[in-house]
């Protein structure tokens, strides 16, 4: 009864167009067999829409993904870090998921969650162990949290609207300094729902949205989702993030699993939804993530995949996002192990996460993840916060746990316009300074601390030769007055 009321027909049907979808399969595949050996000239222009932030065509991304010369792919990374550097200048955004429940009505092949993996141990997290999770994530250091939901009536929208308001109630006092610390943006990774209850999502005051659509092949979904899932189900997926822009949800994330069907088409995929999304709303998703499958508990498909993205094209995937798609963050999981993140991180991402636990309640059970035995996926970068903000900062990038965007109603189209006139990225330096200011000062390590130092001085030296911020005097004024009283102990600071 529960599984029929979730799916609301006429919230799927209004978005076809002559009872299709966007994802033309014919259309792609010929796309991307058209744009083979393509002229290097070509590529180049290419290149330079892309550095003028925007979006490219969907043929422009399929001749990028047909490139083959080594020299050439020299020379679209370069690009992409151009992007990347012109929109979202040097900085790294983290965040921390929060598993909330591994009770799941789906069956998802590549899934340690499935119904059918079903035991004892599967639970949901009672608001008091929310909680004390949220504490524990405090404890590292981290304000941006992803709550992550699997479909299940227990895991509905109640208690996800219980769970936001739980997670924004926690205080703690930071370790070094003793300052008040809390989470101040709640993003959602929960399966897809109907306006009504995205509204609600939207009163509770999360900030992203994010549903992943695993494959954009059809019958590859229909393969890994069976038909009688509520997963099963390929339009009312797609058509998610949708439903959420029409309830009020302007930052929404899309993503796709790899592996599960070719890398090329997949991106062509996340790219027909960006410009579907940007044709109707005017504004494109907020982040893309690109996981790939990794074997997860009972899950027979993780080793039978023909599909399976080497570290290569992992890398070659990354580059054609970031210029296909200039405006959209880009997520890399601590499912990848260090050094390639460290690789993508100068290909153009702009976020990711650390601390990762993934097991329910593993946050605040210390538990290793070798300890749980129903997971939904492995991960490959089980480092500290702390560790990797290190690395980072070695590397000249900046930690930033910013959320005043969020706050300051710079959201969907506002963001996305700012982003693409390369301004929105100016804020961010300012707030990423500030809120690295805080994090030096409450959480690092005596080592991180002493690295981060140096590159915080060497940030507000830019800052202050930045033409763009000498003519703002105001603004100025306003940033050395706020990072002066982070400095005396005041913390929450932002622009
Ligand atoms: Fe459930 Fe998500 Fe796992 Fe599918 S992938 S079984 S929907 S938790």
């Amino acid at each position: 009864e529960w599984k029929k009321e979730v799916i609301v027909r006429d919230e799927i049907d209004k978005y076809l167009i002559d009872g299709k979808d966007f994802i033309d399969e014919e259309k792609i595949h010929t796309q991307i067999a058209n744009g083979k050996n393509p002229d290097p000239e070509y590529i180049r222009q290419i290149l330079q829409k892309s550095l003028s932030i925007k979006t490219l065509a969907p043929e422009e991304t399929a001749a990028l993904l047909n490139v083959e010369s080594p020299e050439l792919w020299d020379e679209i990374n370069e690009a992409a870090l151009l992007v990347k550097k012109k929109v979202y200048d040097n900085r790294i955004v983290f965040f921390a998921p929060l598993y909330c429940s591994n009770l799941c009505v789906n069956n998802c092949e590549y899934c340690g969650f499935r119904e059918e993996n079903c035991d004892e141990k599967r639970r949901i997290l009672t608001q008091d162990e929310i909680r004390k999770e949220t504490e524990s994530v405090i404890d590292e250091g981290h304000k941006r949290l992803i709550l992550v939901f699997g479909e299940h009536p227990r895991s509905d929208v109640d208690y996800m609207v219980d769970t936001i308001n739980t997670v924004y109630s926690v205080y703690r006092d930071a370790p070094v300094s003793g300052r008040e610390a809390n989470i101040r943006r709640v993003n959602i990774n929960a399966a897809p729902m109907s306006s009504a209850k995205l509204k609600r999502l939207k009163d509770a005051g999360i900030g992203t949205y994010q549903v992943f659509q695993e494959t954009y092949h059809h019958e590859t979904y229909s393969k890994v989702h069976p038909a009688n899932t509520l997963k099963g189900d390929y339009r009312w997926r797609l058509y998610a993030l949708h439903r959420a822009m029409d309830a009020g949800l302007d930052d929404v994330a899309i993503g796709a699993l790899f592996g599960l069907y070719d890398w090329r088409f997949e991106v062509m995929g996340l790219l027909y939804h960006t410009i579907d999304l940007e044709n109707r709303f005017g504004v494109g998703p907020h982040t893309i993530s690109f996981p790939r499958i990794t074997p997860a508990s009972g899950s027979s498909l993780s080793n039978n995949l023909p599909h399976q993205v080497s570290d290569e094209d992992f890398k070659k995937l990354v580059a054609v996002l970031r210029l296909s798609v200039p405006t959209a963050g880009l997520i890399v999981t601590a499912r990848e192990q260090p050094e390639l993140k460290k690789e993508v991180i100068n290909l153009g991402c702009t976020q990711t996460d650390a601390s990762t636990r993934i097991g329910i309640g593993a946050y605040s059970d210390q538990k290793t993840e070798e300890d749980l035995d129903k997971k939904q996926f492995t991960i490959g970068d089980p480092r500290d916060l702390d560790d990797v903000i290190g690395e980072v900062a070695e590397m000249g990038y900046i930690s930033s746990f910013c959320t005043a965007g969020y706050r300051c109603g710079r959201t969907g189209e506002t963001i996305m316009g700012m982003l693409s006139h390369c301004v929105e990225g100016k804020f961010c330096k300012l707030n990423a300074v500030l809120t690295f200011r805080e994090y030096l000062n409450d959480y690092a390590s005596p080592k991180t601390k002493a690295i981060g130092e140096e590159l915080i001085l060497k940030e507000i030296a830019e800052i202050e030769a930045e033409p763009y911020f000498s003519s703002r005097p105001h603004l100025m004024e306003k940033f050395r007055a706020e990072y002066k009283d982070i400095l005396l102990g005041k913390r929450d600071l932002y622009l």
